[in-house]
């Protein structure tokens, strides 16, 4: 059945009735709430010349099921202004927020300036949202001089407070890029430093209850207001290490594609998504490349919802594990990607006209040898479990004769340094790329003699800290990468100050790692 807007905003009324909310009467349209909708911040995300992906969603009572407005439809107006204090307003608009995407607002203007600083907040129901902050990319033939990022990933909430969010957004860098575990399905094993009192998530509606608790953290907010995202998933988006259809405990793959269909709804509901990233049922796109003027691109990876399943799995023993004997890793067919990923890929590495190339997704891409002395340890989750996949990747660098590659990733929870060659069995054949591995925000680690033991074992590896919560910080420009590690000192404080423990440089022009 057709159903028109009219129609959208009777039910919409119809359901505000019901919950009998306070300061509601009429239509969801003239509707004006008691509580303030704007509980879980503001984001924007995925910016190019001329348009950026805003977001909010309306969430008077977070921690109710709809965020406490029921079935109403309600309009929100989006706002960009060239000043903070929005006296130059440059474009606004209207959405609806309605129950079938959690009242989530995902907004786009399309007529903002190249490289330009914007404000932007929302209205709705007699209130207003606090404003944000984001930067429009160059346009891609422009000399860019500068750009800077902070790189992310693995918040776990209840391992730790987010005060390495507060300092990213006390430095407003260009962008945040975030390399996945935005969320954790499932609860610490330890007793936690903030407990969250949800069950692990199955359905659309634990997934949204679970962003919604994320989301109302001040620092994550305050990082969101700052500055654009981009943003990459890893596994615990939907479940631990998760391969395409397959799970760690083998659950029948149609159950668990249900799962993973509410786990993206909902993780596009509450990200500063562009609509091209809208679901499908448990299908998403995701990969995207963004460029800043003639100085940086960033190809941003999905290394889950395409990958071959982790090998040697067992009908009911799949996921990650270190296995010392397993043919299977190096078949030739097993993919990270996926094929129409790899061959977008490499048509992207063709087509790059920046003097970095950032290679951004979520798994360590460096070899790591996990069995002390003779033999290897294989980790199967990570690229040490699809070889084949690495190779080919390397390759196409290699043929595209890609500028300047740089690999960032996650999923460790311990800063690492790298540098990838094109066989890494092999001392002979070329360095590539180096690999920077951003530690969680707040996810704990492994025990640092384990992953001390690796370093040892692994000819690519320079290092491996778990010890340290953070992020990584770059300043790009044109002849030079500056890479810092930025380590929270206490992560039980959301106050904690912050301080820069290791500093790397790369030279345009090399793939080596030079300790500044
Ligand atoms: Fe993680
Ligand atoms: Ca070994």
């Amino acid at each position: 059945m057709i159903r028109t807007r009219r129609d959208l905003l009777r039910s919409g009324a119809g359901g505000l009735a019901a919950l009998a909310l306070p300061g509601v009467s009429g239509w969801a349209a003239d509707a004006k709430l008691r509580d303030d909708p704007f509980t879980l911040g503001v984001a924007s995300g995925f910016p190019t010349l001329r348009s950026i992906a805003l977001w909010t969603r309306l969430a008077p009572q977070p921690d109710a099921p709809g965020g406490g407005l029921g079935n109403a439809v309600i309009p929100v107006t989006w706002i960009v202004a060239e000043d903070e204090r929005f006296r130059r307003i440059v474009a606004t608009g209207t959405e609806y927020a309605t129950p079938d995407w959690a009242h989530s607002i995902h907004a786009e203007p399309w007529s903002l300036e190249p490289a330009r600083e914007y404000w932007y907040r929302f209205e709705a129901a007699g209130h207003r949202s606090p404003k944000g902050r984001f930067r429009t990319a160059p346009a891609p033939a422009s000399q860019t001089a500068s750009l800077s990022a902070a790189v992310v990933c693995c918040q776990h909430y209840e391992h730790g407070h987010y005060a390495a969010y507060r300092h990213i957004a006390g430095n407003t860098p260009d962008v945040v890029l975030h390399l996945g575990d935005y969320i954790y399905e499932s609860n610490p094993a330890a007793s936690p430093v903030r407990a969250l009192g949800l069950a692990e998530a199955y359905t659309l509606d634990d997934y949204r209850r679970r962003y919604a608790a994320y989301k109302r953290d001040a620092s994550l907010q305050a990082a969101h207001a700052a500055a654009a995202w981009l943003l990459v998933w890893d596994d615990h988006e939907v479940d631990n290490d998760y391969a395409g259809e397959y799970t760690e405990d083998g659950q029948d793959p149609e159950y668990f594609l249900a799962r993973r269909a509410a786990a993206y709804r909902a993780y596009y509901e509450h990200m500063p998504l562009p609509r091209r990233a809208v679901p499908y049922g448990p299908m998403m796109r995701m990969h995207a490349q963004h460029a800043y003027g003639d100085l940086a691109a960033f190809s941003l990876l999905d290394q889950r919802q395409f990958r071959s399943r982790e090998a040697c799995a067992t009908p009911w023993r799949g996921g990650g594990r270190v296995l010392t004997d397993c043919a299977e890793i190096d078949a030739p067919e097993r993919t990270m990607l996926g094929a129409t990923q790899e061959g977008w890929l490499a048509a992207q590495f063709g087509a790059s006209a920046q003097r970095w190339n950032f290679i951004a997704q979520g798994t360590v891409m460096a070899d790591v040898d996990q069995k002390p002395g003779p033999g290897r340890g294989v980790w199967t989750d990570g690229w040490t479990g699809y070889p084949a996949a690495r190779r080919r990747l390397m390759e196409s660098i290699g043929t595209t004769r890609l500028a300047n590659p740089v690999v960032l990733s996650g999923d460790l929870h311990a800063f690492g340094v790298a540098e990838l060659r094109a066989d890494p069995r092999d001392p002979a054949t070329p360095l590539v790329a180096p690999e920077f591995v951003t530690t969680s925000i707040s996810s704990t680690s492994l025990a640092q003699p384990l992953l001390d033991s690796w370093v040892k074992e692994s000819p690519e590896l320079a290092m491996l800290d778990g010890r340290e919560r953070g992020y990584v910080r770059l300043d790009i420009t044109p002849a030079r990468l500056d890479v810092a590690h930025v380590a929270v000192r206490d992560i039980r404080d959301p106050r904690s100050p912050v301080a820069v423990t290791r500093r790397y440089g790369v030279e345009a022009g090399s793939p080596r790692v030079h300790r500044a």
